[in-house]
Parts: C-alpha cells; structure tokens; sequence
C-alpha cells in the first residue's frame, strides 16, 4: 500500500508509481477516500528493490506492506504446524528448559560434568555448555576446542541432548561431527548473514536445532524473525528464537531485558520462543524473576546458565549462573505460570 505525502498523487507521479510496479509484474489499484487517496499494489509486494524505488520517490510519505516478507517462519504459512522436539519433549506442549554452564572450563572438566548431572535432576532437557566464546577482550578466555568432547561426555553421562555456540564456520562443522544437538548463534553473530547461511546450509539435510539469539542491536521484530529465515530458507526450519536482552542496557541490568518481545513474535511467527533471561539480567539473584516473566509472556521455554559453584566457573558463570537448587525452584513454579497462561488459554 503507498501513502503519498499528499492528499492524492498527481496524474505525473501515479505514471511514474505505475511504471516501477509494472517492472515487478505488479499493478497500481487507487482508493479514493473522502480525504486522501490510497494505492494499493497489486501482486507480490515482496521484492526489496521495488519496495526501495517506490520508498526513494519525494512524494512518497511510506510504504505499508500487506505481504509478509518472510515466506517460511510467518505465521501463514504452510510450516506452521511444525512442531520442533528436543530432550523428549515437543516444545509449545510442555515448558521446554535448556541450562548448564556459559563456559566449559576444560581445566576441571569435573565443574562441568557435575553441573549436568544437577541441571538434569532440575528438571533440563538440554544441556548448555560454551566450547568456543565470544569475549569482548581478544586477551580473556576464547574458549577451546577440547571442551567440545568434555560436552559430548557431559551428554553421554545424562542421556540430555547438548547445545553450544558456534562462531564460525568450522565450528559448525566440528559441532555436527561430534553430534551436537542444537547450534546455537550468539547474540554477536545474529546479524552475521553469512554464518546464517552457512548454518542453513550445513544442517539442510539434518534435524539439528538453531537457537538464534536475539542480536542486542535488533530493533525490529521482523529483523529478527528475518535472520531466522536465512537459515530457513536452505530447508530445515528447527529454529528457535531466543530474546537475550537488548543495547543500550538497563541501568543495573547487564541488559534491556526483553522477554516481553515474546507475544509479539508471536502474532508473526510460528517459531517456538525460548527467553534467556542470564544474559538478560546478567546477575543471578534478577534471573528467576526474569524466567517467570519470560513464562508469563508466553515463551515455549528458557535458557538459563547453571554451575555447581559459579565461583569456579569461568566467562558468565561467577556472576550470573544459578545454583542447581535455585534452578530447580525456578523451574517448578515456570511450570506453574505455564500451567496458569495454558488453563486461561482453554478457558
Ligand atoms: C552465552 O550464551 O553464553 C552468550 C555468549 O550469549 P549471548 O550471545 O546472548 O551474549
Ligand atoms: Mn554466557
């Protein structure tokens, strides 16, 4: 739909409107209000470029599109009834709860295993574990690649599937190798389209799971459920979204806590949502409140990082990991508020 800056285009600048859509194979339909008159392009609105040249025109106030421009994860569409299952449970039927540590300290691999055995007591179906990290200091801990079979002990010791970050693209090799559940990408990398595609790309003939965290530079909804499509669009659509706080922060909060972004992905897209609220808060004692809200607001599930002692845990962990009886507390009432939403949803 065009809105002129007008009350009406003149009959020169309709021509000109007119031209570029029927470049696109679209057509221009006026409706003539009392006041101001409309334009409404007929056909599929969603190429970019003709959107672009109609958005650069000066009488042009703005562009208001009909068409989602998201052909897969929209809500419309046919993969809607896609239902994503991880650690036995099918996420939108059961609160779904990924935790374990931000960083696999591959010195004492014990802090590690220990850690899985008690987020699984807690109630976690998937097991959390940082093998390579992006640290804002190139001199700080960067993660190692030997923690990846630490990870895959740590699987093989619960029987929980295993999720970790990948940075780059021969991480995602060595992550699939090693049979690594779910990829995760990193706040840092949500806006890297070429990491994106290379992730479709490699998991197209898989089941392997995406948790796409939200770039903390993501103003916009469908910025977000875009970089989801990326990966989409290679042929496997197991991709979970997962809101992590946005810039500028909080004042005493490590960031702009965003769980309440849940319900309006919602009305876009089919996704499951998953909110960590670590990174959001970013200090221990604010996560179980930020869990329960990220429930309130309908998420599918939550990623929270855990430590048998987070003192001695390396990257997140001192500040931000709960301890596994905290987990478990915040987990049993999540189930709680989950219960709630669902029984007034029946009703
Ligand atoms: C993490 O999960 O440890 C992490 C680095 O998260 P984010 O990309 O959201 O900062
Ligand atoms: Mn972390």
């Amino acid at each position: 739909m065009i809105l002129p800056k007008s009350n009406r285009l003149t009959p020169e600048q309709l021509n000109a409107v007119t031209e570029i859509v029927t470049e696109f194979g679209c057509k221009i339909q006026p409706i003539i209000g009392a006041v101001r008159t409309i334009y409404a392009i007929v056909g599929d609105e969603r190429d970019e470029l003709m959107i672009n040249r109609l958005e650069g025109l000066e009488y042009v106030d703005r562009i208001d599109r009909i068409q989602s421009p998201f052909k897969l994860m929209d809500i419309r569409s046919d993969l809607a009834t896609h239902r994503i299952r991880a650690g036995g449970v099918t996420l939108g039927e059961e609160l779904f709860v990924i935790a374990g540590v931000c960083t696999i300290d591959p010195k004492n691999p014990n802090y590690f295993y220990e850690t899985a055995a008690a987020v699984k007591e807690a109630g976690a179906h998937m097991l959390r574990g940082g093998v390579w990290k992006p640290r804002t200091n190139p001199y700080t801990f960067q993660g190692d690649v030997k923690s990846l079979d630490i990870l895959l002990e740590g699987a093989q010791r619960t029987g929980l599937p295993v999720d970790t970050e990948v940075m780059e693209e021969a991480h995602v090799t060595l992550a699939l190798d090693a049979g690594v559940t779910a990829l995760q990408v990193g706040a840092r990398n949500a806006l890297n389209y070429s990491l994106l595609r290379a992730i479709g790309r490699a998991i197209a003939e898989r089941d392997t799971i995406v948790l796409l965290k939200r770039s903390m530079h993501m103003g916009s909804i469908n910025e977000f459920i875009s970089a989801a499509e990326y990966i989409a669009a290679f042929g496997n659509p197991n991709i979970i979204l997962c809101p992590r706080g946005t810039a500028p922060t909080l004042d005493g909060y490590r960031n702009h806590p965003d769980e309440s972004i849940t319900p309006l992905l919602k009305e876009k897209t089919w996704a499951p949502v998953v909110v960590d609220p670590s990174h959001s808060v970013g200090k221990a004692s604010y996560v179980p409140a930020c869990a329960l809200a990220a429930v309130a607001y309908g998420a599918d599930g939550l990623c929270v990082e855990a430590h048998v002692s987070p003192n001695h845990g390396i990257g997140d962990d001192p500040k931000q990991s709960l301890l596994p009886a905290v987990l478990a507390e915040t987990i049993r009432q999540a189930k709680q508020v989950w219960a709630l939403r669902h029984l007034a949803r029946k009703n």
